[in-house]
């Protein structure tokens, strides 16, 4: 499998003296199988030079698959600029995480309005399908792709192809569920002690990556100002995968503000750690240009995860139930799902939140920790004793971000845990998530 870097900027495209070396477009990774299956990881401004390079080489009619991890600017920009669309008999197949209000299409001739760009989405002459995908397994081009859900103010997908026995894993536009990344007192290390749910799910899904291509905007000292912005640090990319036993990580998304003599500096710093985490690890810094041929290891290791299909599912009419006696968080909550359909319900302690957990049977809890008389675990443990609210997805919020907390959660059967302040994109995210694995409606 041959692996090509065309963008490795983050946020925003940064051409310029600066950046020569680690490139200035943004986002886009191209993939072809053995079998000549190809598939390209975004589309941002990289994707003008891929475009270009598939007119000059590639056989004809030109076939494609774009897996978009989300459709943030940095990841679409490039779509405008690909060439390959304008032409008649191309076949594009473009998959993204299902959004809401939207389709796929919608949202990407939103940028294709006349106001923006000369060129209409319909009216570009290529072929075009599009596919709004969840979490789960699927099946291109003869190809295994499993997709799985990222921590991102924006519904985005990690994917995972399994091709000629080896992994490639594209993970962009992910932060940490949770810092610390360990459970206190036990070893680091390893996946067991991964201290958030969400942190063990992400490590999981690139175990045994021949080569994990994943986030890593910010220094761990930038970090804490950067936090809910949706990025990774080098650490934490280089931590998860010495534990997940991946074999190549290439550090991409760098930030706009990050020149190459920054990135030499992190690329020392993230092989430095790698050294004393595991001494397999290969680690570099993402180039523009960068060409990576992903072949078998010679050892025999485990090629495949299996991850839970997760349903599509549309917000409308869904009930979601918010236990908070904080009347701006019930605010906020109301104002961040309302618009998107759901059907929001309040409860001002955990009495009258079970009370109604019991009676509405809601699709979705949110429930606060922190709270007079009967806290989140008291009706959290209430909610898995009774039959009816057993199997209900709980998602505790808690501004209690302690290790000890968040284990507590998870232990006493929590769905998932979101640390406050949270912004309105980063609950809508999570919601979806948390709705979308519980089942079909
Ligand atoms: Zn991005
Ligand atoms: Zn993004």
């Amino acid at each position: 499998m041959r692996v090509r870097f065309w963008g490795t900027r983050g946020s925003i495209a940064t051409p310029g003296p600066t950046t020569l070396r680690f490139g200035g477009n943004t986002s886009c990774v191209e993939v072809v199988t053995n079998s000549g299956a190809r598939f390209v990881f975004d589309c941002g401004t990289g994707a003008r030079l891929l475009g270009l390079d598939l007119m000059a080489r590639a056989p004809k009619p030109i076939r494609a698959r774009l897996l978009l991890g989300h459709t943030h600017w940095d990841h679409i920009q490039g779509f405008p600029f690909f060439v390959p669309l304008f032409v008649p008999g191309n076949e594009m197949s473009i998959c993204a995480p299902a959004g809401v209000g939207q389709s796929l299409a919608e949202v990407l001739a939103g940028q294709m309005e006349f106001t923006y760009f000369p060129v209409a989405l319909d009216q570009l002459p290529a072929k075009i399908e599009y596919q709004e995908l969840s979490e789960g397994t699927y099946e291109f081009d003869g190809v295994r792709v499993i997709t799985q859900f990222l921590n991102h103010p924006a519904t985005s997908l990690a994917y995972r192809i399994e091709a000629d026995g080896v992994v490639v894993v594209y993970a962009c536009d992910h932060e940490p569920f949770a810092s610390p990344l360990w459970r206190e007192g036990a070893k680091p290390g390893y996946i067991e002690s991964i201290l958030h749910d969400g942190d063990r799910r992400h490590a999981l899904c690139i175990k045994h990556a021949d080569l994990l291509i994943h986030d890593a905007q910010y220094t761990p000292e930038e970090y804490p100002s950067k936090k809910n912005w949706g990025h990774s640090t080098y650490q934490y990319a280089v931590e998860l995968a010495a534990s997940a036993d991946v074999r190549r990580l290439a550090l991409t998304h760098h930030d706009p503000a990050h020149d190459d003599a920054f990135l030499e500096k992190v690329e020392q710093s993230a092989r430095e750690l790698a050294r004393k985490r595991n001494l397999a690890l290969y680690v570099f810094c993402a180039y523009e240009g960068c060409e990576v041929e992903v072949e078998a290891p010679e050892s025999d290791r485990l090629r495949t995860v299996e991850v839970g299909d997760a349903a599509l599912v549309s917000p409308d009419r869904l009930r979601v139930l918010v236990i908070d006696d904080d009347p701006n968080l019930r605010l906020l909550v109301n104002s961040a799902l309302g618009p998107d359909g759901y059907q929001v319900t309040e409860a001002e302690d955990g009495a009258q939140g079970l009370a109604r957990a019991r009676a509405e049977r809601p699709h979705l809890i949110l429930l606060d920790v922190n709270m007079p008389e009967m806290d989140g675990f008291a009706v959290l443990e209430r909610l898995r004793a009774g039959d009816e609210t057993r199997r209900i997805p709980v998602l505790m919020l808690t501004v209690r971000d302690s290790e000890a907390s968040i284990r507590a959660g998870f232990d006493a059967g929590a769905t998932d845990y979101l640390a406050k302040p949270f912004t309105i994109p980063q609950l809508t995210a999570r919601v979806r998530a948390c709705v979308s694995r519980s089942g079909k409606y």
